[in-house]
């Protein structure tokens, strides 16, 4: 199997993800626009009365007139000015925790909903850990950066930008000095940026192949014991963690050079206006008034600009989590709107079909096949002749390279994941039991179930005395440790559990490997009679499974090499007879 990372958003497609997301809150976002640059105009409302007052004591000192008489209500409008600035501030927040918490679960359902959706071959493509890596790391890092380190920033830039302009207003050639730091700012941002990107991509998938090396790990722990390969793991698990100790180093070099230069840009324009305006102030071409106010709006403009810097780096990685679970997406989207016929007379049909797990190696060559509604079909051949990956053809799991798969008449491709599973179920031997009860496990395919369907299906797959045994019955919590089933009990809820969904289509590959070759049979027998009139495709290991059904398909080296009733096999003489001879012999 070729490992295919699932991809990450380009760019361009991130933007347009983070476009529509603001786009469906943007009158929450105006409104919070609104009132940072309120808050930041309200704010500006102190300097530039202090500048005022400056002026007048400057002028008392030089025997002017005494301000005393202005001192009330100057001093009321800078408590106004406080005031207003905080309540608006306060009110700007509060819509912003509001908007980045929707925001932040908006991304996350959307992510779940993109990840429900993933094709299961995709997902087996790429491995797990790479899933589970932006599952953990990514969704984490996104929401703090849209919970704390986006409004930051976000208000950082407003206000800084609001308090630029009044500078400019109060006096444009103060206003241009502050300008004197943007050059070195934009200087080192873009050469910092060319490279964080990926330094930060590296950190990320770094952190993702941790991750995904110690689940593997934990998930294999009984066969790393078995093998002693307890140092092989930890050693690969070192190596993970230099790997994810050296993304680390480069990308803290990266932000050694950013940080003290993107702090000596913001204090750079309170030097330059204390500069030139005492200057121009001293040689009469600006008043004190002027100065002074410009001087303070820059004091006031500080806190945000270092605000707003810090959080950048918080920002970035967010940005570089979101592409992370922007591209996982489906890959060949499903174009959707293929609805399989469930009266079809060729219920399945293949027409040509290669497939390979590695595009050079082929599995299946060739193959066709037409199965009739209510047809029990037994796939038979040697180890890996390719029956499971068939098998798995047939339920949509995997696309073909050549050829087509019809399933009721609609080709595999164009049918959504809940309408293919609705019509297709493939039943293997890997199961899983979800930790909740067992009526909970049993009604996964079919909420609406009534008990008496539970232990319908149950006894149907030779389990019915099952809740008897279990202290709560059919509400006896399962999965956990508390009430481990054994393998075959698992075996036999995760088959009631496919009866109860009710498909058109029925794929068995193992599905009664963990049970004897005496309860297996009467499983089969059971199903059948539960199973009657649906069409039902088996992979049998035990020939006797396909003495039972209807057309027996043989195939060996990824080809069906014999296709036709037991009978007509065995009088054939060919393969299946030979197979036949030794089991039954
Ligand atoms: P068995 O009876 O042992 O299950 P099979 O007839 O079902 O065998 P497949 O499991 O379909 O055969 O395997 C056919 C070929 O495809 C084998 O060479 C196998 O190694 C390869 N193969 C099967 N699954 C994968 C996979 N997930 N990734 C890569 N190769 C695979």
């Amino acid at each position: 199997m070729i490992i295919q990372k699932l991809p990450v958003a380009a760019p361009k497609q991130t933007r347009a993800y983070l476009r529509e997301l603001v786009g469906r809150h943007r009158w929450r976002f105006a409104l919070i626009v609104a009132l940072t640059i309120m808050a930041a105009l309200a704010a500006m409302g102190a300097p530039y009365v202090v500048g005022i007052m400056t002026e007048g004591f400057a002028s008392w000192a030089a025997g002017g007139p005494d301000p005393g008489s202005d001192l009330p209500w100057q001093l009321g409008l800078i408590l106004a000015s406080v005031l207003v600035q905080a309540g608006l501030a306060w009110a700007a927040h509060r819509q912003l925790a509001v908007l980045s918490e929707q925001v932040g679960a908006d991304v996350r359902e959307e992510f779940l909903e993109r990840v429900l959706a993933l094709p299961p071959g995709q997902i087996e493509a790429a491995g797990t850990g790479d899933l589970l890596g932006r599952t953990n790391l990514d969704v984490g890092q996104l929401q703090h950066s849209i919970t704390s380190a986006a409004p930051k920033f976000f208000t950082g830039f407003v206000s800084v930008l609001v308090y630029v302009a009044g500078a400019f207003v109060v006096s444009p050639v103060l206003g241009l000095t502050i300008l004197v730091a943007v050059p070195p700012m934009l200087l080192v941002l873009r050469w910092y940026f060319k490279r964080a990107f990926e330094a930060f991509h590296a950190v990320q998938a770094a952190g993702a192949d941790l991750t995904a090396t110690v689940a593997e790990t934990i998930d294999g722990i009984k066969t790393v014991e078995a093998f002693g390969w307890q140092r092989r793991r930890v050693a690969l698990t070192d190596q993970a963690i230099d790997r994810k100790y050296a993304a680390r180093m480069r990308m803290m070099r990266l932000q050694r050079v950013l940080f003290p230069v993107l702090d000596f840009s913001a204090f750079l324009p309170c030097l330059t206006v204390l500069v030139v305006g005492g200057y121009l102030t001293a040689t009469g071409r600006l008043s004190l008034a002027e100065t002074t106010t410009v001087v303070l709006i820059m004091q006031l403009a500080v806190a945000p600009a270092v605000e707003m810097i810090i959080s950048l780096q918080q920002v970035q990685i967010g940005g570089v989590s979101l592409a992370r679970l922007v591209g996982v997406q489906a890959e060949n989207a499903i174009e959707g709107g293929g609805l399989p016929d469930r009266e079809a007379e060729e219920i399945i049909e293949l027409k040509g079909v290669g497939f390979g797990y590695d595009p050079e190696r082929p599995v299946l060559h060739g193959v066709d096949l037409v199965l009739r509604r209510g047809e029990r079909l037994a796939l038979v051949g040697p180890t890996g002749a390719g029956k499971s990956t068939l098998a798995r053809l047939m339920a949509g799991i995997h696309r073909p390279d050549r050829g087509a798969v019809h399933l009721g008449g609609a080709e595999a491709g164009t049918i959504d994941e809940d309408t293919l599973r609705r019509f297709i179920i493939l039943a293997t031997q890997e199961y899983h039991l979800f930790n909740d009860t067992l009526a909970s496990n049993l009604r996964l395919g079919a909420p609406d179930a009534e008990d008496g369907h539970l232990l319908e299906a149950l006894e149907a797959v030779g389990a019915g005395d099952l809740p008897g045994r279990l202290e709560d019955g059919l509400e006896t919590k399962v999965g956990g440790r508390d009430h481990a089933l054994t393998p075959a009990e698992i075996q036999q809820v995760a088959l009631a559990r496919v009866i109860l969904a009710k498909p058109e289509v029925i794929v068995l590959d193992e599905a009664t490997s963990m049970l004897s070759p005496n309860a297996a049979s009467g499983i089969e027998q059971g199903l059948s009679r539960i199973l009657a009139g649906r069409t039902v495709v088996g992979i049998a290991h035990r020939l006797n499974t396909a003495h039972d059904a209807d057309r027996v398909a043989v195939v060996e080296r990824g080809r069906i090499t014999e296709l036709g009733s037991h009978d007509e096999l065995l009088a054939r003489g060919g393969s299946y007879a030979a197979l036949w001879r030794r089991w039954h012999g």
